[in-house]
């Protein structure tokens, strides 16, 4: 006879959170990347979600700022230096509005840079979770000594 398995409190504690936390962290990275898709850049589409006691807050996507023309890069294929990264607009799109992102979890299709951790760390986000980890790791090293949470997720389960 096969014996039913069970759990006791505690191990259901343990274990049911953080599998919760993954299929929700799963699907605001997916959001993430359809909002990366919004991106008018060539070279590299970013989408990134603000989400704050389980509500999203802010989203964004790197490219130019309101007023200036869709287009990121110039004629040799270089990104203009004004094109903002995805989390930055999601950040400067919260200091427009009446959220804050002071205990914020920021979800975003590729790791920060290191421009924009500094703005990550100032801005109170606790926690930021990824599917691709930038070519540069200074931003999530960064990151890592301000005791933020990063987490990576590459296995999105679709
Ligand atoms: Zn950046």
């Amino acid at each position: 006879m096969s014996k039913i398995p069970t759990f006791d409190f505690f191990q259901i504690c343990m274990l049911y959170p953080k599998e919760k936390q993954l299929r929700y962290d799963s699907a605001y990275l997916k959001m993430a990347k359809e909002w990366a898709k919004l991106s008018h850049c060539t070279r590299k589409q970013v989408g990134a979600l603000i989400v704050k006691d389980r509500m999203i807050i802010s989203d964004g996507y790197n490219g130019t700022p309101t007023g200036y023309d869709n287009c990121c890069e110039d004629k040799k294929g270089d990104t203009h230096w004004y094109v903002l990264h995805a989390e930055a607009n999601a950040l400067t799109k919260i200091a427009k509005s009446n959220h804050n992102a002071n205990g914020a979890t920021l979800y975003i299709t590729l790791s920060p840079c290191k421009e924009c951790s500094k703005l990550i760390l100032q801005a109170g986000i606790k926690r930021v979770v990824y599917i691709k980890a930038y070519k540069d790791n200074s931003g999530l090293d960064f990151l890592n000594q301000s005791g933020i949470e990063l987490t990576k997720v590459e296995n999105l389960n679709e």
